[in-house]
């Protein structure tokens, strides 16, 4: 991978499917799996009971991963081009999207991983320029954004910034010493997550979690650099809420529930069918955050996670739908 290689053209959103094992409460309960990738694109429905469809059986996506592809893989093939090109200045996001118990957190942890070590991997070996990493990290709840380094849990504000564009007022930066501070402030994060979880039964799957590092560099002066002005970009990992509650009709919170989700939706949807006309940022938290990363010269991934189960035959429908009209 080489940091200069990406142009400042327009992409489409890459999309992925990862496809897990059956888990233990499946094989327990002798569902069988639906689904299969029959090569790197491609993922059929077996129809394995009979059952008679009108929906398509074949789907095809820039990559499908099977249930024996590991998170490295995943990483290597649909999100590593994509989050590294913070290095050479470009915004990029890649989402996790499913329904709950499907691979997101365990497929945007991995990938997060990987990332953030070829990430310091690259600056150890440009010494020309100097960088500065900076993470953060919000928790979207019910249209609410809180501050996953902060304890005191106070819902943060969104301004609009005249330069930046829309930022999270208050929420904590915290500048990086090294990659073991990183991988620090990510165990507090993920500890933050926990508490929501056991306190506010079952958040985690109606939460979307943002992790943002924003990479600053500058060629280093004693080279003699004519130009050294600074550049600026940042790369989020965003786990998102369980899509099943987007599929879902009002629930007890009321519709503030699946806002962020819905109308990630509609501006993914419409993002990929050309960049023209209104696209609708500004209808939920989830999307003006990310609206600097996500289209005009953001890079954008979605790895859409689902389980193979029979049981679960709706819901990877659901997911297969999203992510086609992704595409
Ligand atoms: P979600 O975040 O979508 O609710 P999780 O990532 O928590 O789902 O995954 C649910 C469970 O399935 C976890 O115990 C996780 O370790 C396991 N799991 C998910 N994807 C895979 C995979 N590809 N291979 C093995 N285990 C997986
Ligand atoms: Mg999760």
């Amino acid at each position: 991978w080489d940091a200069q290689d990406s142009s400042a053209q327009e992409e489409k959103i890459f999309v992925a499917i990862r496809l897990r094992p059956l888990n233990e409460r499946e094989l327990a309960k002798n569902d069988v799996s639906d689904w299969e990738c029959i090569n790197n694109t491609t993922i059929i429905f077996k129809n394995t009971l009979q059952e008679r469809s009108l929906l398509p059986t074949a789907y095809t996506f820039d990559r499908v991963f099977g249930f024996d592809a590991s998170t490295r893989q995943v990483y290597e093939e649909a999100a590593k081009k994509i989050s590294l090109s913070v290095l050479s200045g470009m915004n990029s996001t890649i989402f996790a999207y499913g329904q709950t118990s499907s691979g997101k957190t365990y497929t945007m942890t991995g990938i997060t991983e990987y990332a953030i070590a070829d990430i310091y991997d690259y600056i150890d070996k440009h010494f020309e320029r100097e960088f500065v990493l900076k993470f953060s990290a919000m928790e979207i709840y019910n249209e609410s954004v809180r501050d996953l380094l902060c304890i005191d849990g106070t819902p943060l504000r969104l301004l609009d910034d005249p330069e930046r564009g829309t930022v999270v007022d208050k929420l904590t930066e915290v500048t990086l010493r090294d990659s073991d501070h990183l991988r620090e402030l990510l165990s507090v994060c993920e500890a933050q997550r926990q508490i929501g979880e056991t306190t506010l039964n079952e958040m985690s799957s109606r939460s979307h979690q943002i992790l943002r590092l924003t990479v600053e560099s500058e060629a280093r002066s004693y080279l003699g650099a004519e130009n050294s002005s600074t550049v600026t970009a940042s790369v989020n990992f965003v786990d998102l809420a369980g899509s099943e509650r987007a599929s879902q009709t009002l629930s007890a919170e009321g519709c503030h529930i699946n806002r962020s989700l819905l109308t990630l939706g509609t501006v993914i949807r419409k993002l990929s069918k050309g960049r023209n006309g209104h696209i609708p940022y500004r209808d939920s938290k989830l999307t003006r955050i990310l609206q600097n990363s996500l289209g005009g010269n953001a890079r954008t991934a979605i790895i859409c996670t689902m389980s193979p189960a029979h049981g679960h035959l709706e819901q990877s429908r659901n997911t297969l739908l999203f992510a086609s009209c992704a595409k």
